[in-house]
């Protein structure tokens, strides 16, 4: 097999580069993207003069007030955003047909295709990131490799703002002093466990057994494995494939208790989280749409500039738009759905959450059983009562039909 050429390409910042370029008075300021501080949830991204102070994205907006309390912050638009993504993307394809979106900042090139049209890698992948950065005004950093976790750990190198060529014999000299915390696969968590076994860099990793890995992390031991030798044969995945993913109940009679429907519209965004972590996918936009009596639909979405997949996360969400549809309503419901578009692959934090080895036992383990035996083989406390929920709705000759949609 002849050897990937695969680029990894990253907007530096992106979120708060934006926003200085949308307001030049923040240039060489550190600007906070997330929401403002004293509001919940976290830090999406800082700039490099906000990460000055140790403010990193995933990190509560509180503690990133407390690190830096004069940084500017920003609730950040997710339109804009997209916008610049889609530029990103519409540069990206002059140049390869073969790309993956990883994020709307952060995407995958293969050029192993190109090969006639490219007789050095480097300079190409120089030239994408000039056009870029001269079209866009965002800085990028670049790294290249034969796959794709070699691609981003050249990337992470190359922050911010420059280029690393992992050329083909020299994967072993760049991985090995790298830390153990640079593998996508090892989070806060994994890294104490390893830390006290005085395993730190990747290439203390490469003495340990096959077996120990795995039974210290799991199904997870082998990835981190095959991470730390810079082996990864994945493929890209263009992301075109899934614009959204719905799922929505009809009623066959109408339903005014706001306690049930909220109990149904919970049951909803459940099934909708499953499906997007089944995929992977975490979702920018969630959309609320009821049909009333009268058989007029109407609908609600929100643009989030931190993506999600968790039912929590979907559920608070598709609650406050149902609240606002609901306000002073008379009428009853037909129809009520929620949807999860602008998908992409993965979330900039996902570095920094804790991982958990138990719940990704448990998780994947509940997948097989799922898989082999059906969705309700096996059920958590939530589900369980979500499940009873839906099924008293039904017995009550409420529900009509669910609908699972996927575009
Ligand atoms: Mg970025």
């Amino acid at each position: 097999m002849t050897t990937r050429c695969i680029v990894h390409i990253d907007i530096d910042a992106f979120f708060a580069s934006v926003e200085k370029l949308l307001d030049p008075s923040l240039e060489g300021k550190p600007v906070i993207v997330g929401g403002l501080p004293y509001e919940r949830g976290v830090a999406s991204t800082a700039s490099y003069e906000a990460r000055k102070y140790g403010v990193h994205s995933g990190m509560s907006l509180q503690k990133a007030y407390q690190l830096c309390p004069h940084g500017i912050f920003v609730r950040g638009n997710h339109r804009v955003y997209a916008a610049f993504s889609k530029g990103f993307h519409k540069i990206l394809s002059r140049y390869t047909p073969d790309i993956e979106m990883a994020s709307l900042d952060e995407a995958y090139l293969d050029l192993s295709r190109c090969r006639a049209l490219y007789s050095c890698f480097s300079k190409a992948s120089q030239q994408i990131k000039q056009t870029i950065e001269k079209e866009l005004k965002l800085s990028v950093s670049v790294g290249i490799g034969a796959n794709k976790i070699l691609a981003k750990l050249a990337t992470n190198q190359a922050k911010p703002g420059g280029l690393v060529h992992i050329k083909p014999g020299h994967e072993e000299s760049f991985l090995k002093e790298l830390s153990i915390a640079s593998l996508p696969g090892i989070g806060p968590k994994a890294q104490a466990v390893l830390h006290l076994l005085n395993i730190r860099q990747i290439k203390d990793l490469w003495g340990l057994p096959r077996a120990t890995l795995r039974a210290l992390f799991g199904l997870k031991g082998e990835e981190i494995r095959l991470q730390s030798h810079g082996i990864d044969d994945r493929p890209l995945e263009s992301s075109d494939r899934q614009k959204s993913i719905s799922r929505e109940t009809t009623f066959l009679k109408d339903i005014w208790e706001k306690r049930l429907l909220l109990a149904h519209l919970a049951y909803l965004c459940d099934r909708l989280s499953l499906a997007l972590r089944k995929d992977r996918l975490f979702s920018h936009i969630i959309e609320l749409k009821v049909r009333w009596s009268d058989f007029k639909t109407e609908g609600r979405r929100r643009l989030l500039v931190n993506p999600v997949q968790e039912m929590d996360d979907i559920y608070r969400i598709a609650r406050e738009l149902f609240s606002e549809l609901f306000q002073g309503a008379r009428l009853s419901l037909r129809l009520v759905g929620v949807k999860a578009s602008d998908l992409v692959r993965s979330r900039t934090l996902s570095l920094f959450e804790s991982y958990s080895p138990h719940k990704e036992r448990l998780g994947s383990a509940v997948s097989e059983v799922r898989e082999r035996y059906g969705f309700a083989a096996v059920l958590t406390a939530r589900e369980k009562m979500l499940e009873e929920v839906y099924r008293s709705t039904k017995e009550r000759g409420f529900v009509l039909k669910t609908a699972s949609l996927t575009k």
